[in-house]
């Protein structure tokens, strides 16, 4: 297990969500659960190790970057907290296609203005310890990368805030950096030729498959609950939805219907993992959600403990793996949930 306590720095003050400020659930407190929960099973806990930009510029435009280094220093040089009362980048217009409506986009000249050119949702907000924290969960992907790289056969990287929600360029879903996407890169690049990422979170990967579309080197294989059925991310995660160019085939999309259970679920673990079979995968990636659990408030998915150990025992046996935490928000039963899908792992590789 790879970690940085630069993890909980985030703290993100609640969402901005149907127009209404809420508490949030994406907490520094879900990564304390999990620490405690690994170090009491016994995990061996190395700690992430600074990586340069270089691997983040890997699978993202440099401009993004650089507005999650920088957007905070700016918003406070504006006076938003001080003077009005805004204690988090919030972003509130949106450079749209239909706004742009084939204009160039500029950069604008407030932070206010800025903050929704890289940001496309109202809830994934940013304070004063948000980069410490983005980096270190992109630090420990990285890290855990290199283990698996030089021959561990599993490492999981204890990642918060999330990520597979970020595109090359665009972040949101409570998510900063791509840290899977960052790993998998970093595994091509360690010389693996075929990588696989497999993500169990009970949400559609949008920013995973975005970066990965048009690419047949990297699989992208996801089940998650319906975006027609009315879910996040709503605009991705159907099932149509199978690559792009050189990368056509590559893609694969498994949206479940609310309410799925232990069974159905499995069954699309399994799809996934043929996929991954009669493609031939070096290394893989798995973005573990336990979001997906029965208990969960994020989602309407209803899969157990058991399912999730099997599930790691599935994808443990596919070959060498770098496990990511995503989501996962019900604090009791949080740990209890990724140490069965990582026990699993460990028996599926063993
Ligand atoms: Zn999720």
């Amino acid at each position: 297990m790879v970690w940085s306590a630069d993890c909980l720095r985030h703290e993100p003050g609640g969402e901005v969500w149907l127009g209404v400020w809420e508490a949030g659930t994406e907490v520094p407190e879900r990564a304390a659960v999990l620490l405690d929960a690994l170090t009491s099973a016994g995990a061996r806990i190395t700690d992430a190790a600074t990586h340069s930009d270089e691997a983040l510029l890997a699978v993202h435009d440099a401009e993004l970057v650089t507005h999650l280094a920088t957007i905070w220093a700016d918003w406070e040089a504006g006076r938003y907290p001080a003077e009005y009362r805004r204690s988090r980048v919030v972003p509130y217009v949106f450079p749209t296609p239909g706004l742009l409506a084939g204009l160039p986009l500029r950069s604008p000249a407030a932070a206010h203005g800025r903050a929704g050119r890289f940001c496309y949702d109202t809830m994934t907000l940013v304070g004063p310890g948000s980069w410490a924290a983005i980096r270190a969960a992109a630090d420990a992907a990285l890290t855990a990368a290199d283990l698996v790289a030089s021959g561990e056969p599993a490492a999981y990287a204890l990642c918060r805030p999330p990520g597979h929600h970020v595109t090359a360029s665009a972040y949101g879903g409570s998510c900063y950096l791509n840290n899977a996407a960052i790993a998998a890169q970093a595994l091509r690049r360690a010389g693996a030729d075929r990588v696989a990422v497999l993500d169990i979170d009970a949400h559609h990967g949008n920013g995973t498959q975005a970066i990965f579309y048009h690419r047949d080197d990297v699989y992208y294989g996801s089940l998650h609950v319906d975006p027609g059925a009315g879910w996040f991310p709503h605009y991705a995660g159907y099932a149509d939805e199978r690559g792009t160019g050189d990368g056509l085939g590559a893609n694969r999309n498994l949206p479940l219907a609310p309410g799925t259970g232990d069974p159905d679920w499995l069954t699309a673990v399994e799809g996934l993992c043929t996929d991954v079979r009669d493609r031939g995968a070096d290394a893989l990636v798995v973005s573990l959600g336990v979001d997906a659990a029965a208990g969960d408030p994020e989602s309407p998915l209803r899969v157990t403990d058991d399912a999730y150990r099997r599930a790691g025992e599935l994808i443990g046996a596919l070959g060498p793996v770098v496990a990511v935490q995503e989501g996962g928000y019900d604090l009791p039963s949080l740990g209890r949930l990724v140490v069965a899908a990582l026990s699993g792992l460990l028996a599926g590789a063993g």
